[in-house]
C-alpha cells in the first residue's frame, strides 16, 4: 500500500474528476492521501472533504506562501479546530524565503512568516499533532525554530535541503518528503541523498496539482502518479533488496509519523 503523505486534492481544480481520480489511486494500492490547509477559507472545505471519503485526511495550517490572507484571528480559529476536529496533522506551514526580503514591504512579510510559523508551533505542540512543513530557502531558520520546540515531529514536505540539513532533521525526528522533484535527472544533488540517508527517512508524496514527476512534465499533477514516483525511488535506492521490502519500509515510515493514519492504512 501507497500513502500520499501531502496533495492538495481540495484544489478546484481537481472538482470534474475528484471521484474518478480516487478510485484510480485505490486500483493503484494508494489507500491513504493526507490533504494539507495553505488559507483558513480553505478549511471547512478540507473537513467536509475529508468526511466524505475514507481515504482523505485532514491537516489544517497557514502557509507561508499568502501572508496576504493570513489574519491573527486564523490562528485563534486553528486552535480552536484542533481542539473539535479529529486532524491528522498541522500544515501546511513554514517559511518561504524564496524571494530576496531586502524591500521593507519584503522583510515585513519575512518578520510576519515567521510569527505565524512560531504561533503555529506552539498550537501544534498544545495539541500533539505531527506537523507538515514547507521550507524553501528557508531550512537554517526552519531548523532553528524546531529546536526550540522539541517535542514535535513531522515532515518536511519536498524537501530541497542539503545532506548536513537532512541530518539535523533527523535528529530532530523528522522524515523527508521524497516527490516530483527527485524525478528529474539534472537534480543530481538531491538525487544523491537517497543513498546517503538511512532509508526509515524517507516519506513519499506528490505535492499534485504542482511538481509533477517527469514522465507528466508540464500535466496537472495527481495522486495516481504516485506510484511513478515510488518507481523513482526504487530506482535511485539501487540496492537488491526487493521492491515490495522498499515500498513496506515507506509506507511505515509515514505512519511512524502520522500515527493516527495506523486504524486506516496496514499491510
Ligand atoms: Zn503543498
Amino acid at each position: 500500500m501507497l500513502i500520499d503523505s501531502h496533495c492538495h486534492l481540495d484544489f478546484p481544480v481537481f472538482d470534474d474528476d475528484r471521484s474518478v481520480l480516487l478510485k484510480k489511486c485505490q486500483a493503484q494500492n494508494i489507500d491513504s492521501i493526507v490533504v494539507p490547509g495553505v488559507c483558513r477559507k480553505d478549511w471547512s472545505r478540507i473537513l467536509r472533504l475529508c468526511q466524505q471519503q475514507k481515504m482523505l485526511f485532514p491537516a489544517l495550517g497557514l502557509h507561508p506562501c499568502f501572508m496576504n490572507d493570513h489574519r491573527e484571528d486564523d490562528l485563534h480559529e486553528l486552535s480552536q479546530l484542533c481542539a473539535s476536529e479529529s486532524l491528522l496533522a498541522m500544515g501546511e506551514i513554514g517559511l518561504d524565503f524564496f524571494i530576496t526580503h531586502k524591500t521593507s514591504s519584503e522583510k515585513e512579510d519575512k518578520i510576519k512568516q515567521s510569527y505565524f510559523f512560531s504561533e503555529q508551533l506552539q498550537i501544534a505542540t498544545q495539541y500533539q499533532l505531527p506537523i507538515l512543513i514547507h521550507a524553501r530557502k528557508s531550512h537554517q531558520e526552519t531548523i532553528q525554530f524546531l529546536k526550540h520546540n522539541p517535542s514535535l515531529q513531522g515532515i518536511i514536505h519536498a524537501y530541497s535541503g542539503s545532506y548536513e540539513q537532512a541530518k539535523e532533521y533527523l535528529k530532530l525526528g523528522f522524515k523527508l518528503g521524497f516527490g516530483g522533484a527527485f524525478t528529474y535527472s539534472k537534480a543530481t544533488k538531491l538525487r544523491s541523498l537517497i543513498t546517503k540517508l538511512p532509508i526509515d527517512v524517507w516519506v513519499l508524496e506528490t505535492d499534485a496539482p504542482d511538481m509533477s514527476p517527469i514522465q507528466h512534465h508540464g500535466e496537472r499533477n495527481s495522486p495516481q502518479y504516485l506510484s511513478e514516483i515510488a518507481q523513482t525511488f526504487i530506482e535511485l535506492y539501487d540496492t537488491p533488496a526487493d521492491e515490495g521490502k522498499i515500498l513496506e519500509q515507506l509506507h511505515q515510515n509515514t505512519l511512524d509519523v502520522l500515527p493516527k493514519l495506523k486504524n486506516n492504512s496496514g499491510y
